[in-house]
């Protein structure tokens, strides 16, 4: 079994919007810690389960 955390952010991921804060200004640079917002996809040889799926699992799956 195979799992992958897709994102590990909060509820509206990071940077937030109008965020001010040093994690937030560093994000917007592109840094580490830049976090969409939590998904896990699992894989087994049964096959693929996604978990807690967000708005940005287009940009995850990619
Ligand atoms: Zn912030």
């Amino acid at each position: 079994m195979k799992i992958t955390l897709l994102g590990t952010g909060d509820a509206t991921g990071t940077p937030k919007i109008g965020c001010t804060c040093p994690t937030c200004k560093a994000a917007r640079k592109g840094g580490k810690s830049r976090r969409l917002r939590f998904s896990i996809l699992v894989e087994s040889e049964e096959g693929c389960v996604l978990i807690d799926t967000s708005p940005d699992l287009r940009e995850q799956l990619l």
